[in-house]
């Protein structure tokens, strides 16, 4: 341990965003640059915990070897604490920008003071990396390379990281992707100012140059058929994410102006990287009052994208109570602390409109006509969690109706699953959520030789998520092909 007295002596510093006022004119990354100095004292908090529960089951997923390159970075050993990262992580550069850091909430550190900043450090460690030049290609010799096929279907984190390690491992691997460009929700769901999409494109093109093959515009199930590429690969990964969107089916639902958060995202970001959205195909919020139903990354998202188009107004709505300042009796150490966050959308629109657009314990009852089709409004009503109605978890609080206007609403309520059409080409079981059915582990589906991992397999997650599953979805690809494997897990 580098300095066993940090914790002591050194505050908790997290790296500052660009101020929400000015960010909020471009789509560029809201995270402020950042010296080394900042960072090096910032590791030297980390303490000498003995069990870092940042590693825990409620820690980082993917294992990270964090305590390892906190004390690396605190020595200035830049380089090793790199090889320490990629040891665990495929892409420390999307989890260092868009992990909720469960890894900080279980941080030992944490039961007295706050935590240490790991996902800062992890990605100054890869940010660091790439300007120094020492992240480069490394394909498997040739002479490794093992003559199977495998087709991994879908491009984001999961299918990603499953293709890089069996390409690792010498595997010939194809992903198939449907939309125009790689990544999945890394290129078209998660924005420019959390992810840099230049960032993502960066790391394609490394799996590229280390031998990943990438098909565009490759709609299993519609313009390649799925039975085909079964027969035609040694082994499949279905990684197609959990893309059903949940749906507010109250009066009014069918009127112009009410959208999935997805195709808001998807167009704006497409559109941005097309043509620097001069194309106009995507759904504006410019001079629109805008309501977002639903909390979460994907309403804070639609907030922070409609904050940069220019909307006239922004509400959000949330079914659920305000989260607590600080943990509940219910929710100690180190279990994630599901307390009240201010996230960068929030502060957006305080810093633009004056106030937090949350709006806590709200019901959407029906969307109102503005006589021509257009939706106009949403009538709302309070709710009391702490008084169960007959029929739900909650009651109506008499006389707490009230009228939002809207001219655009944006749903953003969370997910439902895959959509089914592989499963039933491939005749793949499904769980009682409508996953495909793959225990987590072993990641095989009924079929022999089709594999599942991500959201598609374990419902709408994180990213960090998807690369856990990826990775072990590819050892155990690897040990099906091989009969062994030398994957980590
Ligand atoms: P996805 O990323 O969904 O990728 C699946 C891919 O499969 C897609 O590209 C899709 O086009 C493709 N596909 C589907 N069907 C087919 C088919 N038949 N043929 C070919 N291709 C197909 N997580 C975080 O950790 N931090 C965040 O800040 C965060 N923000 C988010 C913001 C939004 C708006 C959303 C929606 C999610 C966010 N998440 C975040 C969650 C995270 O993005 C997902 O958990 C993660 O991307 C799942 O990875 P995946 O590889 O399983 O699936």
């Amino acid at each position: 341990m580098g300095k066993p007295t940090g914790f002591m002596e050194i505050q908790r510093q997290t790296v500052p965003y660009r101020d929400a006022a000015e960010r909020i004119g471009d789509y560029n990354e809201f995270l402020a640059p950042v010296d080394e100095a900042h960072l090096t004292s910032q590791g030297a908090r980390c303490m000498d915990c003995g069990v870092p529960f940042c590693q825990s089951a409620t820690g980082c997923p993917v294992d990270n070897l964090i305590p390892e390159w906190n004390d690396l970075v605190y020595q200035g050993r830049w380089r090793e604490a790199l090889d320490r990262l990629h040891e665990t992580n495929n892409f420390p550069e999307f989890t260092g920008r868009v992990c909720p850091a469960p890894c900080e909430g279980a941080c030992t550190l944490g039961i007295t003071d706050p935590p240490v900043t790991i996902k800062n450090i992890e990605n100054a460690i890869v940010d660091r990396g790439f300007e120094e030049g020492w992240i480069v290609p490394c394909p498997p010799p040739a002479e490794a390379r093992t003559g199977k096929n495998v087709a991994v279907i879908g491009s984001g984190p999961a299918g990603l990281a499953a293709a890089a390690q069996l390409n690792k491992a010498g595997h010939t691997v194809t992903v198939y992707e449907r939309a125009d460009r790689i990544g999945g929700l890394l290129m078209y769901g998660i924005p420019n100012m959390k992810l840099d999409k230049q960032t993502v494109q960066r790391r394609i093109d490394l799996l590229e140059a280390e031998g990943v093959k990438f098909v565009t515009n490759a709609n299993v199930g519609d313009n390649i058929d799925p039975r085909k590429l079964h027969e035609d690969n040694d082994a499949v990964v279905l990684a197609t994410g959990a893309t059903k969107p949940r749906d507010l089916p109250i009066p009014g639902r069918e009127l112009n102006g009410i959208h999935f958060a997805m195709p808001f995202l998807h167009a704006n970001t497409k559109s941005l990287l097309d043509s620097q959205l001069a194309d106009g195909n995507y759904i504006s919020a410019k001079d629109k009052r805008v309501i977002v139903i639903g909390g979460g990354d994907t309403g804070t998202d639609c907030i922070g994208t409609s904050m940069r188009h220019g909307c006239k107004s922004l509400i959000n709505f949330e079914l659920l109570d305000r989260p607590p300042d600080d943990r509940a009796a219910n929710n100690p150490w180190p279990q994630w602390p599901r307390i009240f966050r201010t996230e960068y959308g929030h502060d957006e629109v305080a810093a633009k409109f004056g106030d937090d657009p949350r709006v806590f314990s709200i019901l959407s009852k029906r969307f109102i006509d503005d006589g021509a089709g257009n939706v106009a409004g949403s009538e709302t009503v309070h709710i009391d969690w702490s008084n169960p109605g007959a029929n739900a978890l909650f009651s109506e609080v008499p006389g707490s109706e009230t009228v939002y206007e809207a001219d655009l609403v944006l749903l953003a309520m969370g997910f439902l699953g895959p959509e089914q059409l592989l499963a039933e080409a491939l005749g793949i079981g499904t769980d009682e959520r409508s996953n495909f059915a793959a225990d987590h582990g072993r990641y095989a589906t009924s079929i022999d030789g089709v594999f599942a991992a991500g959201d598609c397999r374990r419902g709408q997650s994180l990213v960090v998520w998807a690369i856990q599953e990826g990775r072990g979805a590819a050892r155990e690809v690897d040990r099906y092909l091989m009969g062994v494997t030398d994957l980590p897990r």
